[in-house]
């Protein structure tokens, strides 16, 4: 069986989560700060704060922000749906925008479109990796004057070429950025997230946010010789990472600029061994982007079934997945406000498959996958 996703853990991680485990401080403390520090400085990010997963992360970004009822964020439909679901804890409205059939990701000229006079946000996703077009979207941002916020859940270890420079995804170049680590992305913690941004008052908020807008982290009250009584400021969250998590991470990070080569390798060799089938639209990377390849994503021809296909390759052991969701169509959106035309995205969903794409796959794997589906495409 040929998985779709294939997490990299190895001694190393499991020699540090039992350090983390034998140290007696399980929770957050030493390694979610030394995990920050590390991700902070691999990102190029002057603060980084460390979470339960992306989904509390992308819900601290924007109650850190204050948005709530009567407010608009514009984001896209094509996305996991707990892009949609953050907007909507905060009590503000979604709005989702069209993405661009080769990239996948939000179409910026469909974000101007969608301002209003509440539009407060911009939540941005860096699908499967492949970081979306911010600089015409940071643009649309500023002259409205709304915030930009990065959905970089699937980014960790992408780049983006900032005035002739390589920069990674997350330095941030919008306010604020979230990732996630959960074993579905390049580095995993299991399950875990992080905020980035250059604005240390956010960070601050982050960091009360997290643990219940707590004024003395229990790692200060530990270690003081004098009493101190905290106070509750504000109603927070419990959205920690815990050190065990945090130890497990640093390890992974050692590993992702190894892991992001060898998926490159893999998207370019994909694209080499799919590249001469003229019904097969493979993505695009803009000459501006360099993906961690979270996933690569095929567009296959409208007159095959998705669902066939994708059986038919599962029958000779390849796990494959369907494009993209749509929340817009998922029944708990139902009632949303869609005013804009999202037929990229549901064609997306109905027509791409993600092919398998891990560090560890063998050539002859992904020459058996490549094969099979060539073989699904010469089917009438
Ligand atoms: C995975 C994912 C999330 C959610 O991340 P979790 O860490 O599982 O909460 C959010 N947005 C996008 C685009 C994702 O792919």
């Amino acid at each position: 069986m040929i998985p779709i996703a294939l997490p990299l853990l190895g001694d190393e991680e499991a020699d540090a989560a039992r350090a983390a485990v034998l140290s007696g401080w399980v929770s957050q403390g030493p390694q979610v700060a030394a995990f920050e520090r590390d991700f902070a400085a691999l990102v190029g990010a002057p603060h980084a704060c460390a979470v339960s997963n992306c989904t509390t992360a992308l819900h601290l970004a924007l109650t850190a922000l204050d948005i709530g009822p009567g407010d608009e964020v514009i984001t896209v439909s094509h996305s996991f749906i707990a892009t949609a679901n953050c907007i909507r804890y905060c009590g503000a409205t979604p709005v989702f925008v069209d993405i661009e059939p080769d990239t996948y990701n939000m179409d910026p000229d469909r974000v101007a479109e969608a301002i209003t006079p509440a539009t407060r946000a911009i939540i941005a996703v860096h699908q499967m990796g492949m970081p979306c077009d911010l600089r015409a979207i940071a643009a649309v941002a500023d002259r409205h004057g709304v915030i930009l916020i990065e959905d970089a859940a699937c980014a960790a270890g992408s780049e983006i070429r900032v005035n002739g420079h390589w920069e990674r995804v997350g330095k941030p170049h919008g306010l604020i950025a979230c990732f996630s680590f959960h074993p579905r992305k390049v580095i995993t913690t299991g399950e875990g997230g992080m905020l980035t941004t250059a604005d240390p008052e956010l960070d601050r908020k982050f960091r009360l946010l997290r643990q219940h807008s707590m004024s003395v982290p229990d790692t200060v009250r530990h270690g003081s010789p004098r009493v101190i009584f905290e106070d509750y400021l504000t109603i927070g969250f419990n959205y920690r990472m815990t050190d065990i998590q945090a130890a497990v991470g640093r390890k992974q990070l050692e590993r992702l600029p190894e892991l992001v080569a060898r998926r490159r390798a893999l998207a370019s060799r994909y694209t080499e061994l799919l590249g001469n089938i003229e019904s097969l639209r493979l993505p695009t990377e803009p000459d501006w982007a360099s993906s961690n390849w979270q996933s690569y994503c095929v567009r296959l021809p409208n007159r095959l079934d998705q669902r066939t296909v994708m059986q038919n390759l599962l029958d000779r052991g390849i796990a494959t997945r369907r494009g993209i969701m749509c929340s817009h169509r998922e029944p708990t959106y139902s009632d949303a406000d869609q005013r804009h035309d999202l037929r990229q995205s549901e064609s997306a969903q109905d027509h791409s498959i993600l092919l398998p794409i891990y560090a560890q796959m063998s050539n002859d794997d992904q020459l058996y996958v490549a094969d099979c589906l060539k073989g699904q495409l010469r089917q009438v």
